[in-house]
C-alpha cells in the first residue's frame, strides 16, 4: 500500500517537475507496448469492472498522441531492430477480440490514422463462444453466484469463495476438467451455452471483419480458447494453438507473426514448453506478455506490455514512460 502510494507520488513528481523529457530520453525502454481489453460505452454489466469507457480511452489516446508516436506493425518491427531511433514511440494493442474494442480500433485507424495490433481468441469469432472467465463473470454477477455450485464443488469442497480467492484457486487448479467444465455446467444449469452468452451481448468481432480489416490494423494470435496454456496437457496445448493458427491463417491469407498469451505472466501462464509447442506450428517471432517487467523467460523478441485499463488520464503518459522507482533503480544499477 505504502509502496503503491510512493510509486504514484514519484510518477506525479517526475512528470510535474519537468524531468519527464530527460527520463524518456535516458531511461524508458522504447518502443513501449500498451494494451487494453474491453473498450466501449455500453459495456455488459458483468464486465463493468474490467471495461474502460470509450470516452476515457479516447482521452488517454489524445494525451499519448500529443507526446508519442503510434507505430504501425512494420514500424514496430523496425523499432525493435533500432531502438535508439524508437524514442517516444508506442505500439497500441487490444486483447480478447471484443466487438466494441474492434469498432474503436477501426475508428482510430479510419479517422485518425492510428494503427493497432488486435489480438483475438479464434474460438470467440462470430460470437461462437465465450471463454471460461467471461462465463464465470457472468454467472457471478447476473445470477449472484447461484450457478457456480459445480465450480465450488470442484475447487473448494462446495464452499463459495470470494472473487479474489476464487480467481487464485481457479488459476492454481486450472484444468479443463476441474475448472472449465464445472463453469460450463453452471452456465448450462442457468440455461445458456457459451455461444448464446456471446451472442446475447454481441461480445465478439466477426471473422469477416478480420478478413476485410483496415491496413493499419494488424491481427495477432491470443490462442483459441483463452485457457491457461501452461496448465494444458501436451495434446490440449497443441490442439488449441494449432486451431487458432489455422483459423487466422485462413482469414488473413498469411501466418500471423504476433502471439500474446492469455493472462500474460511469464512462467506462470506461458513457459518454454508452450513456446516450443507454438513455434513447432509456426515461427511466431513476436511474443507478448501482459506484465510490465522484463520477461524472465528467454524468448525471441519477447516483449512486455503495460495495461492502461485502470490508469487515470493524468497518469497515462508517466505510466507509458515507465516512470517508477524500480525502473530508476534498475537503470542506476545497470
Ligand atoms: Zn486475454
Amino acid at each position: 500500500m505504502f509502496q503503491a502510494r510512493f510509486s504514484f507520488l514519484f510518477k506525479r513528481t517526475v512528470v510535474s517537475t519537468g524531468l519527464l523529457p530527460w527520463w524518456e530520453e535516458r531511461i524508458t525502454p522504447w518502443p513501449r507496448v500498451i494494451f487494453y481489453h474491453y473498450v466501449g460505452s455500453a459495456q455488459p454489466p458483468f464486465l463493468r469492472e474490467t471495461a474502460l469507457r470509450k470516452e476515457r480511452f479516447l482521452e488517454q489516446i489524445s494525451a499519448l498522441r500529443r507526446r508519442y508516436r503510434f507505430l504501425t506493425w512494420r514500424e514496430y518491427k523496425e523499432a525493435l531492430v533500432s531502438p535508439r531511433e524508437a524514442t517516444r514511440s508506442i505500439l497500441l494493442t487490444f486483447d480478447d477480440g471484443f466487438q466494441s474494442s474492434w469498432a474503436t480500433a477501426k475508428q482510430l485507424a479510419e479517422d485518425h490514422q492510428i494503427p493497432s495490433l488486435f489480438f483475438v481468441n479464434t474460438r470467440v469469432l462470430d460470437n461462437a463462444y465465450s471463454p471460461w472467465t467471461i462465463q464465470y463473470y457472468f454467472l457471478r454477477s447476473e445470477a449472484n453466484g447461484r450457478f457456480l455450485e459445480p465450480l465450488w464443488k470442484s475447487i473448494s469442497k462446495g464452499v463459495p469463495l470470494t472473487p479474489a480467492v476464487a480467481r487464485k484457486r481457479c488459476h492454481e487448479s486450472f484444468s479443463l476438467r476441474d475448472v472449465v467444465e464445472p463453469i460450463e455446467e453452471g452456465l448450462a444449469r442457468f440455461g445458456m451455452t457459451p455461444a448464446e452468452l456471446a451472442a446475447r451481448y454481441q461480445l465478439y468481432v466477426a471473422s469477416a471483419d478480420i478478413s476485410k480489416r483496415n491496413d493499419l490494423i494488424e491481427i495477432g494470435n491470443h490462442s483459441h480458447s483463452h485457457y491457461i496454456l501452461s496448465k494444458l496437457t501436451d495434446a490440449e496445448l497443441d490442439n488449441d494453438l494449432r486451431c487458432s493458427h489455422e483459423i487466422l491463417k485462413g482469414l488473413l491469407g498469411e501466418s500471423p507473426e504476433a502471439f500474446a498469451y492469455p493472462f500474460g505472466v511469464p512462467e506462470t501462464h506461458f513457459d518454454e514448453r508452450c513456446l516450443r509447442s507454438l513455434q513447432a506450428i509456426s515461427a511466431y517471432p513476436y511474443i507478448f506478455s501482459a506484465t510490465d517487467s522484463a520477461l524472465s523467460i528467454p524468448m525471441p523478441n519477447g516483449k512486455d506490455r503495460v495495461c492502461l485499463d485502470n490508469i487515470g488520464t493524468r497518469d497515462v503518459v508517466g505510466t507509458v514512460a515507465k516512470v517508477t522507482p524500480r525502473t530508476l533503480k534498475n537503470w542506476l544499477l545497470q
